[in-house]
């Protein structure tokens, strides 16, 4: 007869928030002792995305040390206005997921009592914490899914190329939310001559044609003679693939001004901008959600880097110290999802575009003050201070969209 093997915690899901919070977890000399079993389908062994990030330098001390590139210098462009911005010290930073992920590898790898399932989750339950995979089972005190999502987050569209393997649950979002996906394909290239500044990143340049929905393109410079430019969407239907190849050779013929140029790598990528309240924890269940499948990606911008690192450090020194998980600790303040609520109704509904939206934020309270704001590191006044720089009718509009909806949902 097999027993069920039995660990106080399992993770299914070892991408960005799983390892993050086993190691911010096994940091913390109450919990070093700890049986965790880290469960993925994948092996964690290809460089799947890059992951970026704006941050002070205190905070870039606490990140995982393995920051490929820091960009002193932000440019901001949109069809009416252009400007460097003034960050106060902020730096954009890249981390790149295989470097990552061969660093959490190796962190891990100092304690005995982690162990390490190459295997596909089929599903959870709830109650025992039992785990289900191809072909047995085991169980935690405490499950922390990353893998699975209580819907397909980026709906219709499936396919292994495309999408990071959140559901194994075909169901569609809820009704009355809204549901962006942000889209974007990068090419790293190459030219023959320099053209590039190393260190200052294009941070949303808007001036590309906008279509229905909100597009912009990054560009991070490795070098004189390389650079990451990307082609972002926020819309709810992915464009056909040629498009995206069409917009990134406009772009840099129109704006970079370059006429040859060898195409390194690419990348595509979908992350989920929507405006339902992932739960991260059910009364009695022995499941909590982390990352994605746990409401981390910030419904608004898309970006989940810092939050997450901030999110495991907390939850993990509050278990230290209180001895029992609490995932409230991973829970933004409810004012800052209702704030993101109304951002994305003002953009699905078009009821201004991004580019406005933006620019106002960047000219009226500078980027110092958006960051923080997006961080959600503000207080109420400066919230309102924050929100005063953008014209006040589409958010009213975009508010009252949002409230009749919670209402009849
Ligand atoms: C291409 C791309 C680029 C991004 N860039 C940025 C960025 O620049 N800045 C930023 O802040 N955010 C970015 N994000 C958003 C966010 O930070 C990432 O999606 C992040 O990886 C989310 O972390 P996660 O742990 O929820 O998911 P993941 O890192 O995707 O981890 C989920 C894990 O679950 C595993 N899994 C799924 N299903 C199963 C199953 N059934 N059984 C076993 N294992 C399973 C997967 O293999 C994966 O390892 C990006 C997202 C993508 C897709």
């Amino acid at each position: 007869m097999s027993s069920t093997q039995h660990f106080d915690i399992v993770f299914t899901g070892t991408g960005l928030s799983g390892l993050s919070t086993a190691i911010a977890l096994l940091d913390q000399p109450e919990l070093e002792h700890l049986s965790i079993a880290l469960v993925d389908r994948d092996d964690k062994n290809k460089n799947d995305r890059t992951w970026c990030f704006w941050a002070q330098p205190d905070e870039l001390r606490q990140m995982p040390p393995v920051v490929f590139r820091s960009w002193p210098h932000f440019q901001f462009h949109s069809p009416v206005h252009s400007e460097q911005l003034n960050t106060r010290g902020y730096t954009y930073n890249m981390v790149r997921g295989l470097d990552f992920y061969t660093w959490a590898k190796q962190t891990l790898a100092k304690y005995p009592n982690v162990v390490w399932i190459n295997d596909t989750v089929q599903s959870v339950d709830e109650t025992s914490g039992t785990v289900h995979l191809s072909d047995r089972s085991i169980t935690g005190s405490w499950v922390l899914n990353s893998a699975l999502t209580p819907f397909s987050v980026v709906p219709n569209y499936r396919k292994d190329d495309f999408v990071p393997p959140f559901s194994t649950n075909a169901a569609q979002p809820p009704a009355q939310t809204v549901h962006l996906l942000q889209h974007f394909k990068g090419w790293i290239i190459r030219t023959p001559k320099p053209v590039f500044e190393p260190d200052s990143v294009t941070f949303m340049d808007f001036r590309v044609e906008q279509g229905d929905d909100t597009r912009f393109v990054y560009v991070l410079p490795f070098s004189t003679t390389e650079a990451l430019v990307e082609f972002t969407l926020f819309s709810p239907e992915l464009l056909s693939g040629g498009a995206y190849v069409e917009a990134l050779h406009d772009y840099i013929r129109t704006f970079l001004k370059i006429d040859h140029y060898d195409i390194v790598e690419e990348e595509f990528g979908i992350i989920p901008m929507s405006d339902y309240t992932f739960p991260n924890h059910t009364e009695g269940s022995r499941v909590i959600h982390i990352g994605t499948a746990g409401g981390f990606v910030k419904a608004s911008s898309g970006y989940a880097f810092k939050r997450t690192q901030r999110r495991a450090r907390a939850f993990a020194a509050n278990w230290a110290r209180h001895g029992r998980p609490d995932p409230s600790v991973m829970r933004s303040h409810w004012r800052y999802p209702a704030y993101d609520a109304v951002l994305l109704r003002v953009l699905n509904d078009k009821l201004l575009p991004a580019h406005q939206v933006f620019g106002y934020f960047f000219k009226n309270q500078g980027a110092y003050n958006v960051f923080r704001f997006l961080d959600e590191d503000t207080n109420f006044l400066q919230d309102l201070r924050a929100m005063s720089a953008v014209p006040i009718w589409p958010f009213v509009k975009g508010a009252f969209r949002f409230l009749w909806s919670k209402w009849r949902s």
